[in-house]
């Protein structure tokens, strides 16, 4: 997605050799018409698709997967992350592996608002190593629910959630890959 990518180009900024900050228009201040252009575009990107629920992870993926679902029409249930020790029968519950943070972490979904016969898309705002996202489909899993895809803001493509994912047969949709990127010369995408 060309607007986006002229905006990472712009106002992304990367740190060390795998972050990329992009607090200006994402993971801070939000840029909601650009949202608006990206949540058009998931919906493009699968269209035909049935979905009847949109799955993100608190706290970054809420925003973008919010305005993706005016245009699928369906609500969107965030995976809260845990600090419970002794989680009620009534959630379904996995850790995940922090990127940014490094720390492990128990999310949980309700089971009241996910189960057999949903048709749910994983909205995320990055992919990197593919925790979250397989966090995110294991707990689809876990449900019954079935899982229609992912729809990925940023994937970082040089890092290997996304290939392993693919492999793994998820159909992932990501609006700009990054081929490479470093302090010096920027972000350099896929395509
Ligand atoms: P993964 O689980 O795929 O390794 O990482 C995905 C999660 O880590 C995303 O939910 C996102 O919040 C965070 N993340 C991964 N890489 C980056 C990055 O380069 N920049 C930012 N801002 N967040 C990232």
């Amino acid at each position: 997605m060309e607007l986006l990518k002229e905006r990472i180009r712009r106002d992304g900024k990367v740190k060390g050799t795998d972050v990329l900050k992009v607090d200006s228009f994402l993971n801070h201040q939000m840029d909601v018409e650009l949202f608006q252009e990206m949540g058009k575009e998931f919906k493009r990107r699968f269209a035909g698709c049935e979905v009847n629920k949109i799955l993100t992870i608190e706290a970054s993926g809420i925003g973008i997967a919010c305005v993706a679902a005016e245009y699928f029409h369906c609500p969107v249930i965030f995976a809260k992350k845990s600090q419970t020790k002794n989680i009620a029968g009534d959630v379904y519950t996995t850790k995940v592996q922090s990127f940014t943070h490094g720390k492990v972490y128990d999310v949980i979904v309700a089971k009241e608002f996910l189960g057999p016969g949903d048709k749910v898309l994983l909205i995320d705002d990055f992919l990197a190593n593919g925790a979250a996202l397989e966090g995110l489909a294991r707990l689809v899993k876990d449900s019954g629910a079935e899982l229609v895809g992912a729809g990925i803001v940023i994937e970082k493509a040089f890092q290997p959630g996304g290939d392993r994912l693919r492999a793994e047969g998820l159909r992932i949709e990501s609006l700009a890959r990054v081929k490479s990127m470093s302090e010096e010369t920027g972000v350099e995408f896929v395509d």
